[in-house]
């Protein structure tokens, strides 16, 4: 057996692999993040970061990060682009959408995850892995191999690691490829909106969108659907620009080229042993919506204190499968409500008909909220058991004494909040909090929270808040 280099390697230092790296960190966890490309992906799109992550983000205290880097736009209109005002009656303080370019998403968490701690190593990449009894072996392209307790595959859509473990990845396949890049267009910029506005009802797939002076994104579809090994050129964008306008506005100086599919898949298994994966690795659907990062990064706030707590030896048996159980069905939800809104974009009629039928039925506020609080996944309730509505659903940041409730998670650590100022964490006080406060915005006695912010049980009884501490926190 030999020395673990760390606890946790996780492979892949995206926004899903950093996330984790950090959330490892609050539990003192020593953890490696290795990552093929030796400097950060090009493609600045702007990605959208929604209220559960934004909550996510501010119970760690990194939303003032964020928002710096970020513009805030309304919680609206991302439902398949249907462009409809935000609902009014969010249970938020939060209850907006943050636009980031990606690179800085990923750079800030990146930081995030140093600052606590994580070792993260550019431009090594994962090519085997082999677990045993006592850990897991991962090989890397140049150099020794690496040995830990846990790996974690966080190596985005093609996972390697999800192909090494063989875990099926069922869906339907891309059928349609979309070219993006940013460049520069001779063509006056009036010409360029005449010229789109004459096409926008038949091509909901064609954007050029200024992004500084004579810059533009450009969105395209591409003529075929490829693998994606090969980079697209900028002859691509120009052959498909002419092909649906009639003209190719003089596109040149390309910043970067990129190419994306609407490929939807969901690993079957989220852990094999003592390897497990998140994010792009364990689902993959069309950006339409702006989910994926959100999921990536919420999977990792789901799993973090969960195998913190398993490598340290308090977890109780289940305690890590139940990462699978709640983040699974979340995924196909995802994948679902991403294929209902593909569908809704098509050109054909019939899609169009529904279209315009929902647009209609938007107008009805809770209908509105709803597909909005899907988006945002502020509505999701992990199965806990039998209980009032608010048992394994996230709590918003309510007002407590001194402050504010997300401030008192930002350690990753459960959290009791005691209204009837009476209970208890006796024996778990090293890994779960007390707020006794009487006057913390609930309407029910008590609430135990997890390290997630998730609502693990609700009651004023000692004796079944013991049992639910043992149930969540071990014995
Ligand atoms: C056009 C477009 C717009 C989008 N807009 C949004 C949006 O608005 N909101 C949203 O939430 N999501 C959006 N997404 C989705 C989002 O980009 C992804 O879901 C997100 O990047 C997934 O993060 P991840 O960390 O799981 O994987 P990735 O970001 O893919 O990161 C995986 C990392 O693993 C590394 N890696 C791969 N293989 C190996 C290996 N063998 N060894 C070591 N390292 C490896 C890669 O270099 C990479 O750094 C969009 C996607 C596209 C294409």
């Amino acid at each position: 057996m030999h020395t673990p280099h760390a606890d946790v390697v996780i492979a892949g230092c995206g926004p899903t692999g950093a996330m984790l790296a950090a959330e490892l960190r609050l539990h003192d966890i020593s953890v490696i993040v290795l990552d093929k490309d030796t400097e950060p992906a090009p493609a600045s799109r702007i990605v959208g970061l929604h209220i559960r992550s934004l909550e996510l983000m501010a119970m760690r205290g990194l939303l003032d990060r964020v928002l710096h880097n970020g513009r805030r736009r309304p919680a609206a209109g991302f439902y398949a682009a249907i462009p409809k005002p935000a609902p009014t009656g969010l249970d938020t303080p939060y209850a907006y959408m943050v636009g980031i370019p990606q690179p800085v998403i990923n750079r800030l968490l990146a930081d995030h995850a140093t600052e606590n701690g994580a070792h993260i190593r550019p431009g090594h990449t994962v090519t085997g892995l082999h677990q045993d009894d006592h850990g897991v072996t991962v090989e890397l392209a140049h150099g020794e191999p690496l040995r830990a307790r846990h790996l974690v595959g966080c190596d985005g859509a093609h996972s390697t690691v999800r192909k090494l473990l063989g875990v099926a990845f069922p869906g339907e396949p891309a059928r349609n490829d979309t070219l993006m890049g940013e460049m520069e267009a001779d063509t006056p910029p009036e010409e360029i909106t005449a010229t789109l506005a004459r096409l926008r009802d038949h091509h909901q797939r064609l954007w050029l969108r200024p992004a500084g002076p004579g810059l533009y994104t450009v969105v395209v579809p591409a003529a075929t659907v490829t693998d994606r090994t090969e980079p697209p050129t900028l002859d691509d964008f120009r052959r498909q620009l002419h092909a649906l306008t009639g003209t190719d506005f003089g596109v040149h100086s390309p910043r970067w080229l990129s190419r994306f599919g609407d490929a939807t898949r969901l690993a079957d298994h989220y852990r094999v042993g003592r390897v497990l994966l998140a994010g792009d690795a364990a689902h993959v659907h069309p950006p339409i919506g702006g989910q994926g990062l959100n999921l990536g990064v919420q999977d990792a706030v789901n799993l973090g204190w969960k195998l913190a707590a398993h490598i340290r030896g308090w977890a109780p048996d289940t305690l890590l499968d139940t990462y699978h159980a709640e983040r699974h069905p979340v995924a196909a939800a995802v994948l679902d409500n991403t294929r209902a809104q593909m569908e809704l974009s098509a050109a054909e009629p019939g899609p169009q008909a529904v279209r315009r039928l929902l647009t209609e039925l938007m107008d009805i506020d809770a209908v509105n909220r709803r597909l909005i609080e899907k988006i945002t996944a502020i509505d999701i309730r992990y199965d806990f058991g039998e209980g009032p509505d608010l048992l394994g659903r996230r709590i918003p940041d309510i007002d407590v004494k001194h402050g504010n409730l997300y401030s008192l998670l930002r350690h990753g650590r459960g959290l009791l909040i005691d209204r009837t100022e009476r209970l208890t964490t006796g024996g778990w006080s090293d890994r779960v909090d007390h707020l006794a406060d009487p006057t913390a915005g609930l309407d029910v006695p008590s609430v135990l929270l997890r390290p997630d912010g998730h609502v693990a049980w609700i009651g004023d009884d000692q004796r079944d808040l013991d049992a639910h501490l043992a149930r969540w926190f071990g014995r």
